[in-house]
């Protein structure tokens, strides 16, 4: 059985070149492949968008060593 489930997941994105944190709201599209592999589409403000964990450059100084953490709280 294929279910499709959207979870919120908020991330705090880190620069360790100049110090910038903030933070972005993800909508998480949970589903499966035909094959059963677990499928995810990240989206953002409602566009589609890369995965959290793909890397985000710094929007101060353009660093792409930025590190994203998931905040620990209840989704939905
Ligand atoms: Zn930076």
């Amino acid at each position: 059985m294929h279910e499709t489930y959207i979870t919120h997941d908020r991330y705090t994105f880190s620069c360790p070149d100049c110090g910038n944190r903030w933070s972005v709201t993800y909508e998480a599209r949970h589903s499966q492949d035909p094959d059963g592999a677990e499928l995810c589409m990240w989206s953002r403000g409602g566009l589609p968008s890369m995965s959290p964990d793909a890397g985000m450059p710094c929007e101060v100084c353009g660093s792409v060593r930025v590190t994203a953490t998931r905040e620990l709280q209840p989704s939905g």
